[in-house]
């Protein structure tokens, strides 16, 4: 399976990926109050009515330091260091109405957000 190699100043930090993810992001995220950048590797799973997030790396990244990805075909992925499990409400995430009030709610493939038929009405219209 498709699967990242990522290192940091060339030590291996984690092969992460997944055969089932909708989405593998790495990035670097820089927070204010002079906090040091942190590289950040995580995954999500749209499944059903709940969102999985996996976190494979956080880590502070100094002046310097250098950054590798390596894209790979790989069977040996590491485990993630973190897995967070989201039930998504059956809301319209617009008007708040659940799926009882207003029928059936729409969602894009990999959106978490929910709409009503009016609501979506009124976004077409505006
Ligand atoms: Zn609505």
């Amino acid at each position: 399976m498709r699967a990242f190699q990522i290192f940091l100043d060339g030590t291996h930090q984690a092969t992460a990926g997944d055969k089932d993810l909708d989405e593998l992001s790495i990035w670097l995220s820089i927070t204010p109050k002079n906090e040091e950048p942190h590289l950040i590797v995580q995954g999500r799973k749209l499944d059903a009515d709940t969102l999985y997030e996996f976190q494979w790396v956080d880590l502070p990244v100094g002046v310097g330091s250098v950054i590798s990805l390596k894209h790979v075909e790989s069977e040996n992925i590491d485990q993630p260091s973190q897995t967070l499990e989201t039930k998504i409400e059956s809301r319209c995430s617009f008007c708040g109405k659940t799926e009882e009030e207003v029928g059936e709610l729409k969602r894009g493939k990999y959106a978490i957000a929910k709409i009503c038929g009016t609501c979506l009405q009124l976004l077409a219209a505006s």
